[in-house]
């Protein structure tokens, strides 16, 4: 009987199956190999080994026909360190394939997360390509619509004021109305209207239909109240008897005075009193807040200002635009210079129409332009002082008119002891008074809230002044 015959090999190689099998030796034992490999399995199966112990265990036929079969032992030696190499390798290559496995999860991973960030830079690039094209687009320029035809707009460029007609897409036309703001291309057509809320104006004035001050609310201030009434008000109100007299109505005022004095406060009063829509703007917002818009204001400012008609425009802290003009050669010096170039033409500019006046404050009278202060441009120049002891008394009594006070209250008293403090200061002092009875859980205000008061709005210029007579002494 052949080896290749025998019954435990042929279920052997049945089992291994031909891919772990390459060969098996055919032929009779004596053509047998008698060193391995004459069986050579690859990935052995796990029953692999205990067939083949079942097959070392039997006693194969040839055998017990020939006990001449010498390498047997051999055989079965190099059968076993084989299949325990075998072992060996597949178990190393089990460890290798989990060490490739993890690895391929890991590069799966990073392949994820660059895909990831593939996608946010190609977003990335997107958009720096729309910005380039925005750079690379021409600029639009400001316009604002002066008059509309039933098929033509007539515009004002901002900044050269040149006119111009422009036809206008219908859908656009319904949206615009007479001092729309739109942005214009180089070609002059309108490319979008701007909203309201993008109107820098807004931001550097306040407007007020009708101020709720009334002249009885300043204390203290006959004599300037009445300058202003005939310098301000009665043009606006009254301005035939000027015609009938032959005189030009005068166009401004100039208040002067230490802060807190009441400028802003009579200037309000004014436009109450002469049903005039108040127009605030700050010098000092229109420098430093709009650097390269402060000339373009101004005009705006005056145009708003005849559109409301009758108005007033007070102009606060106007010593930011209106100083001594330096010519430093500066960006912020040409700028101020501008602005306050703007301004003297605004003011001559409105010669002939009655219905606007300016009233400017400063407290830095000693620094304003002379072109500012020659005649013709303010009329009036008027100084707003530091409340007297009568008027101190006047002041207190308007702010403490709804107070609730004690008995030992003498308000005569205050004013006598109050004599650095400005309208403001008396203001703050009745302000404090009543926030101390508030913390006395108290609904009457005394006297030594008052002086408490005092002590906390004014102590600092009584310490101050001390130190200073010390000093000095
Ligand atoms: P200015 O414009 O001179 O800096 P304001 O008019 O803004 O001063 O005054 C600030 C506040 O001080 C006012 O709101 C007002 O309450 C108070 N005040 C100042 N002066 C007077 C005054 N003469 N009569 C009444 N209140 C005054």
């Amino acid at each position: 009987m052949s080896l290749c015959s025998h019954p435990a090999l042929r279920s052997l190689r049945r089992s291994a199956g031909p891919e772990h099998c390459r060969s098996l030796p055919r032929g009779s034992p004596d053509s047998f190999p008698q060193s391995p490999p004459w069986l050579i399995c690859h990935n052995p199966p796990a029953s692999f080994r205990d067939e083949f112990i079942s097959l070392e265990n039997s006693v194969p036929d040839y055998m017990s026909e020939s006990t001449a079969f010498s390498g047997q032992d051999t055989i079965q030696e190099s059968f076993l360190k084989r299949i325990a190499a075998l072992e060996s390798d597949t178990k190393s290559l089990a460890e290798e394939l989990e060490t490739t496995r993890m690895e391929r999860e890991e590069v799966r991973a990073k392949l994820f997360e660059s895909l990831i960030a593939n996608k946010k830079y190609l977003r990335e690039v997107e958009r720096l390509k729309k910005e380039n094209l925005l750079l690379k687009r021409m600029p639009l320029f400001l316009a604002t619509v002066v008059e509309m035809g039933p098929d033509y707009v007539l515009l004002r460029q901002h900044g050269n004021n040149q006119e111009f007609i422009t036809t206008v897409a219908p859908e656009m036309m319904e949206q615009l109305q007479p001092n729309s703001r739109v942005a214009i291309n180089n070609s002059l057509t309108v490319v979008r209207i701007l909203e309201r809320s993008v109107d820098v104006r807004a931001k550097v004035m306040e407007l007020v239909e009708l101020p709720d001050i009334s002249y009885d609310q300043v204390g203290g201030l006959e004599a300037q109240i009445q300058e202003v009434r005939e310098t301000v008000e009665l043009p606006l109100t009254n301005p035939e008897i000027f015609q009938d007299i032959g005189i030009e109505p005068p166009r401004g005022v100039l208040l002067y005075g230490l802060p807190g004095t009441g400028k802003t406060m009579l200037a309000k009063a004014v436009a109450h009193e002469s049903k005039a829509t108040f127009i605030h703007m700050s010098g000092s917002e229109l420098v430093h807040k709009f650097i390269g818009e402060g000339a373009q204001l101004v005009r705006d400012i005056f145009q708003m200002a005849r559109e409301k008609a009758p108005s007033i425009i007070f102009i606060d802290e106007i010593d930011a635009v209106g100083s001594i003009r330096t010519h430093d050669g500066t960006t912020g010096s040409a700028e101020v210079n501008r602005t306050m170039m703007q301004l003297l033409a605004e003011m001559d500019g409105f010669r002939t129409r009655g219905d606007i006046r300016i009233i400017a404050a400063t407290n830095r009278i000693d620094i304003l332009d002379p072109a500012l202060l020659r005649p013709g441009r303010f009329d009036r120049i008027i100084e707003i002082p530091m409340p007297s002891l009568d008027g101190r008394l006047k002041i207190l009594e308007i702010h403490t008119r709804k107070m609730r006070k004690a008995e030992d209250v003498d308000l005569a008293e205050i004013a006598k002891a109050t004599d650095e403090a400005s309208g403001a200061d008396l203001k703050s002092i009745a302000v404090e008074a009543g926030m101390n009875a508030l913390r006395r859980n108290a609904n009457i205000v005394s006297k030594d809230d008052f002086d408490k008061g005092i002590k906390k709005v004014l102590g600092d210029e009584i310490d101050g002044s001390e130190e200073s007579l010390r000093m000095f002494s």
